[in-house]
Parts: C-alpha cells; sequence; structure tokens
C-alpha cells in the first residue's frame, strides 16, 4: 500500500468537504454494507417547529409557557422550537400577571436523555410560592413518574400517526397538554439515500422519535428498514447487534446521543454542522452537513484502495 495514494485520498476529501482523521481510516470503508442514519439533524433539517398545542382543559397559552420556561434551558431540536415559540408569543404579549414572558425562573432543571426535562417554574404572579413542577416529554416518560395520561392519549397517538413528534406537557402531577412540532427532511436526503443504495448498501433509520415520525421520514426518503423509540444509550447497542449478525456498519450522525453509536460503527461519520461530541466520536466529519458527502466520502475511498492495490 502506497502511503502516498492514501494521502492522495484524503487531499480530495478534503476538497468535497470531507475530513479524514488519519488516511488509515479508509481502509475501514472497504467491507461497510450497512449505513445506518439518525433520523434528527442527519436526515431531517434538525429544526423542528411548533404546528399545534393540545390542551385538556387549560389555556393553549399556558401550556406553551410553562414549557418554554423549561425547554429553555435544554439543547434538543424539540427544546429549541418550544423555547423559540413561547418566546415569540412573549414579544407580542405578556402573561396574565402582565410579566413578559421569559422572564420566568426555573429551578431544579434536569435534562432525561431521550425521555424529557423536568424543572421548577415561578413565574412572577406565583409570587414566593414553591412554582410548579413542570415535566415536559415522553408520555412512557411522565407514566413512570406517575402522571396518568389517559386524557390526552388518544389525541396524542392520532398526531404521532401522522407523522408528527409531539410531547407532553404536565405539572402538579397532571397533564396538562401536548405540544405538536414537525421537522421537515433536507432536500438533499432523498438522493443521499439512492446514491448509498448505488453503492450497493443498506440504509436503515435510528431514532429516539416515535414510530410515525420515523415511519413518515423514511417513506419520504425511500428507507423501508427503521428502528425507531431508541434510548441514545442504547443506539450503540443497535449497530453492535447489526455486527453481530454480520453486517459491517457506517453510521451517521449529529447528536450526543449518536457518539457511542459513532464510536461503535465499522466507520463512524458526523455531520459537520452537528455537535462536537459526535465530530470528536467519528472517523470522518461531513463538513457541509449534506448526506450526500456520506456516499461520496464512501466511493472516495474505494477508489483511492483500487489505486492502491
Ligand atoms: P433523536 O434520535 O430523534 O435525535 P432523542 O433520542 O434525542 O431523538 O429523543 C427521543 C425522544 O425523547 C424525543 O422524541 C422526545 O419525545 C423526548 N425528548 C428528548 N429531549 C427532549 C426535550 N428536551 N424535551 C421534551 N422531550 C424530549
Ligand atoms: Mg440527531
Amino acid at each position: 500500500a502506497t502511503p502516498t495514494a492514501l494521502l492522495v485520498g484524503t487531499g480530495r476529501g478534503a476538497q468535497l468537504g470531507i475530513l479524514i482523521k488519519g488516511p488509515e481510516i479508509l481502509e475501514q470503508t472497504r467491507a461497510v454494507d450497512t449505513v445506518v442514519l439518525d433520523k434528527t439533524g442527519t436526515v431531517t433539517q434538525g429544526r423542528m417547529s411548533l404546528v399545534d398545542v393540545l390542551v385538556t382543559d387549560g389555556s393553549a397559552d399556558e401550556v406553551l409557557r410553562y414549557a418554554g420556561a423549561v425547554e429553555q434551558l435544554a439543547e434538543h431540536p424539540i427544546a429549541q422550537a418550544i423555547a423559540a415559540a413561547s418566546v415569540r408569543d412573549a414579544s407580542s404579549d405578556v402573561g396574565a400577571d402582565g410579566v413578559p414572558i421569559g422572564s420566568d425562573q426555573v429551578l431544579d432543571f434536569r435534562a432525561e436523555p431521550g425521555r424529557g426535562v423536568v424543572g421548577v417554574v415561578r413565574t412572577a404572579h406565583s409570587g414566593l410560592g414553591l412554582g410548579r413542577r413542570v415535566l415536559v416529554g415522553r408520555p412512557a416518560w411522565l407514566r413512570e413518574q406517575g402522571i396518568d395520561t389517559a386524557t390526552l392519549q388518544e389525541r396524542f397517538d392520532a398526531t404521532e400517526a401522522d407523522g408528527a413528534t409531539a410531547v407532553m406537557v404536565a405539572w402538579d402531577g397532571s397533564v396538562r397538554g401536548a405540544l405538536v412540532l414537525r421537522d421537515p427532511v433536507k432536500d438533499s436526503s432523498r438522493q443521499a439515500v439512492d446514491d448509498l443504495r448505488a453503492l450497493g448498501l443498506r440504509p436503515v433509520l435510528l431514532t429516539g422519535d416515535n414510530a410515525g415520525a420515523a415511519r413518515a421520514a423514511a417513506r419520504e426518503v425511500g428507507i423501508t428498514d427503521v428502528i425507531a423509540q431508541v434510548l441514545p444509550a442504547d443506539k450503540a447497542e443497535v449497530v453492535s447487534r447489526l455486527q453481530a449478525e454480520g453486517a459491517h456498519v457506517a453510521m451517521v450522525g449529529d447528536g450526543v446521543n449518536d457518539a457511542a453509536a459513532l464510536a461503535t460503527a465499522d466507520l463512524g461519520l458526523a455531520m459537520g454542522t452537528g455537535t462536537d461530541v459526535a465530530i470528536e466520536a467519528a472517523d470522518l466529519t461531513l463538513v457541509r452537513g449534506d448526506l450526500r458527502s456520506a456516499a461520496q466520502a464512501i466511493r472516495l475511498s474505494r477508489r483511492t484502495l483500487r489505486v492502491i492495490r
């Protein structure tokens, strides 16, 4: 093997916006036959927007206000969308107490990866009172915390079946509403999946999101293998399982929740638009955050290796 050819390969990669950690990594792509794709931020834009607020018996504004206060402190795309929507409403309006939304105080904030967030929210009108313990997240997680989600479950499930991502909002022990979000797929994702298939690779969509949203995104880009509702800690296990079945796995992801899976895969590819943790765990960075670069990277490595032999 000539090191020169490897270096030429890495140099060409850099021109294409593909950063390779070391020339030896090209070797790892040789046997890859399966490409596991994270959904949120990799196949989709990762920019969610709030499209609907469901309520049990209170007001939609109140549900959004309390959820927004807690989500301000979180980093997930879901959190960004909810915080942005609640602050946007605040600029044209103020809460019932006359105090702008966004000035609420949050104590004891905690994010549970893949499950949701919790915090105690004190608005000006709650004065020196204890405030409300607000939870935003998956219904199953809320139920684990002793909250009965039955009153809203049917409407919630219908939005998910329709391809949306939704989270429930609860405080003081009862479910109060749900926030419905959408995250469109990137324009280039469909082409990228076609390119991967043309290289003989089998694409698999892997996500922590619900099965309805996962299937809707998969259908749009032409993927049939979908693994949904996987907790962040279990994404790497899914990769190991595929490897145990004999697959040689490349994984493409962008989130903190993808880092372990990126490191476990035979080849890890991080979106350059993603988190530092994912970039550090990966072998390769797709600087442009365009999924088509994943196919380009694999094509380039194969060509470079052919030159070497
Ligand atoms: P993905 O693999 O799509 O990036 P995650 O594993 O990060 O998904 O999240 C999975 C699910 O956990 C979300 O769909 C949501 O139900 C819940 N969740 C995660 N973070 C939050 C948050 N900040 N607020 C509310 N729910 C959240
Ligand atoms: Mg992601």
